[in-house]
């Protein structure tokens, strides 16, 4: 298949890997993270650590929407389900995230709660058209990537006038979260002050907002970023493309990703997503905490569409359960097998916590392609 098979070379993969470990000075080591969860699912899926020198450790970073997800934000979804009456439509995964009283969105919908996968904002909004006299509310997740398709849907909404229909709007931002992990106030002096030595920036999310987001990055923090597709081959090249830039003390947006990612970016999504969304002035997230001007919120103009509004639901902050390392790994401190639960209490199937449950997750990616390779 054009696009894909040429990137999972393995003869190819085999090259890179011998540039890499000619070029990483073993004196040295190289502790760089990848933000993405799509990039912590290729690195898994493809055993690409195991293509690398002992001196280059790839760090899992936040950048799985569902994984980032605090408890409180699910317990928001399920309030509007059992105590609202609506029917909330949602994304897969978001399903099946542990929240507070044993419950999550599947198990709310196993005793009564109209709760609805969907594949797009789309058909949420069908389900509106056929429902008109109930509520119907769409629990927007995700990263820049999934913004723009309920951008959307909410303006669509309006012109419309389907005033059933509402989103829960849990957008978040990437730069506001690489801040958090590269400040000492956030993952300690470990990261942020010395110990990560560069990004593989995003793929998708890129297409959207493109490389020059990253370039404070580059130039204020002297953190390399490469910017890099999904498949096995681009995230070897990002490796030793960002392996370079520290042998050679540079500290540059580089874009490995070139079929589809600009500088600028996507001006027409950019722009449906700034008609619609604003900042939201403080947001938690799971592992890095309230991060101000990190997640969205819907415009004054949009209000109507607005879920917490609409519905008067607060949000409550939940701790995640003691035995569960979520935070610790979404900042990059910690890997799953650290988790003491990891694979026996916490599996894909019975998830604790939110890394254990979209492929994306570090601790499902790792439960999927590595544990069994760890135990022998
Ligand atoms: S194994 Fe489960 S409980 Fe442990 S950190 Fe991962 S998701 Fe959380």
């Amino acid at each position: 298949m054009k696009y894909v098979d040429e990137f999972r070379d393995g003869t190819l993969a085999g090259n890179i890997a011998a540039n890499i470990a000619r070029e990483a000075d073993t004196r040295r080591s190289y502790r760089l993270m990848e933000f993405c969860g799509g990039h912590t699912h290729a690195i898994s899926r493809y055993g690409l650590a195991d293509l690398l020198p002992p001196s280059v450790r790839m760090i899992h970073g936040p950048g799985c929407p569902v994984c980032v997800l605090p408890i409180g934000r699910v317990d928001q979804a399920i309030r509007l389900a059992l105590e609202h009456d609506v029917i909330l439509c949602t994304y897969a995964d978001t399903l099946r995230v542990p929240a507070s009283h044993n419950l999550s969105l599947m198990r709310a919908k196993s005793s009564g709660a109209d709760i609805r996968m969907v594949y797009s904002t789309q058909d949420a909004l069908k389900i509106a058209r056929a429902y008109p006299d109930r509520e119907v509310v769409f629990f927007a997740i995700g990263f820049e990537t999934t913004t723009p398709p309920t951008a959307v849907a909410v303006k669509q909404a309006a012109v419309e006038g389907l005033r059933n229909f509402s989103i829960l709007c849990n957008h978040v931002l990437t730069p506001p979260a690489m801040h958090a992990i590269l400040d000492v106030k956030t993952t300690g002096a470990a990261q942020g002050g010395v110990g990560l030595n560069g990004f593989i920036g995003p793929a998708h999310v890129s297409i959207l907002i493109g490389s020059k987001p990253y370039e404070v990055f580059a130039g204020d923090y002297r953190k390399p970023v490469v910017i890099a597709g999904f498949e096995p081959l681009d995230v070897m090249h990002a490796i030793l493309m960002l392996i370079r830039q520290v042998n050679e003390g540079r500290a540059e947006v580089e874009n490995e990703f070139t079929r589809a990612v600009t500088r600028e970016g996507n001006p027409k999504a950019q722009a449906i997503v700034a008609e619609v969304f604003e900042l939201r002035e403080m947001f938690e997230w799971r592992g890095l905490g309230s991060l101000s001007g990190s997640a969205l919120k819907l415009r004054p103009s949009f209000a109507a569409f607005d879920a917490e509004l609409k519905f008067k639901i607060d949000y409550v902050a939940v701790p995640d359960n003691k035995a569960c390392e979520c935070a610790a790994i979404l900042r990059g401190e910690k890997r799953p097998q650290e988790c003491r639960i990891f694979g026996k209490v916490c599996t894909p199937e019975n998830p604790i916590g939110s890394c254990m449950v979209s492929s994306e997750g570090a601790c499902a990616a790792h439960y999927s392609y590595g544990r069994f390779r760890e135990a022998s």
